[in-house]
């Protein structure tokens, strides 16, 4: 067998600790290539770059800076510029929670997702904390993970969400497999007055509250355990399809 070979990406930017835990870790598993964005691009989303050109520098061996989004990053890696399809795909070290109805407006997930849209087993990883102490244990869980995945595959049309409490790695209770809980946004815009008296608007001050649902990533995260959320390409809601067909909608 071939050595197997792993994209890594993040959303981060190329210069976040995480990012650079992962990627050493992760060489246990095989050989590793680095696509980053070159700077902070949270809460980008599954957003593409098709109104500007696309730079790439390589930072070091293995290592390439993209002037773009996660989902650039693994969009160049692995259409063009790998030259072979990856083995697996890591999103991460994410600083910060990518929990409930985040995952929508979050760029480490967004790569994951994009690896899979291209046929990639491919998984995004967070420490919930926005001051981690201990990404050390996300990095030793991801090899953990990328093992079993790169053994036993992935189930097809998924990728998986996953989430640790910031914790050191034998404090951990547990992984969890999880479903998708629920934000609550409302105490999310802050107005304030900058110095001149002209008001301004910051959107996600503070961390918004959740939710208390059983079987929850958010429930997992309180409990101290790993949450693993495998999440669906099909975003459609097949339940709600019969709500339209009577009364049928009329051309
Ligand atoms: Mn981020």
């Amino acid at each position: 067998m071939t050595t197997p070979l792993i994209l890594v990406t993040n959303d981060d930017g190329i210069q976040a600790p995480g990012l650079a835990l992962l990627a050493d870790a992760l060489k246990a598993l095989g050989e590793v290539h680095v696509y980053a964005p070159d700077r902070q691009q949270s809460a980008v989303g599954h957003g593409v770059s098709l109104w500007k050109p696309l730079r790439v520098t390589q930072v070091r061996e293995h290592w390439f800076q993209v002037d773009g989004t996660p989902t650039d990053c693994v969009m160049l890696a692995v259409r063009s510029l790998l030259g072979r399809r990856p083995d697996l795909l890591v999103s991460g070290i994410n600083t910060g929670a990518n929990l409930g109805d985040d995952v929508t407006y979050s760029g480490t997930v967004a790569g994951a997702f994009e690896g899979m849209l291209l046929g990639v087993p491919s998984f995004a990883i967070s420490n919930v904390s926005h001051n981690p102490r201990h990404l050390d244990a996300a990095a030793t869980f991801a090899v953990k993970l990328g093992r079993r995945i790169l053994d036993h595959g992935m189930p097809e049309d998924t990728m998986l969400n996953v989430n640790l409490p910031d914790l050191p790695y034998e404090e951990l209770a547990g992984v969890a497999i999880t479903r998708m809980g629920r934000r609550n946004y409302q105490d999310e815009i802050i107005r304030r007055e900058d110095p001149r008296g002209r008001v301004y608007y910051w959107i996600g001050g503070a961390d918004p509250t959740h939710a208390q649902e059983s079987g929850t990533d958010f429930e997992a995260i309180e409990k101290g355990q790993i949450s693993v959320t495998p999440l669906h390409r099909d975003l459609t809601n097949h339940a709600a399809m019969h709500h339209f067909f009577e009364p049928q909608i009329e051309l």
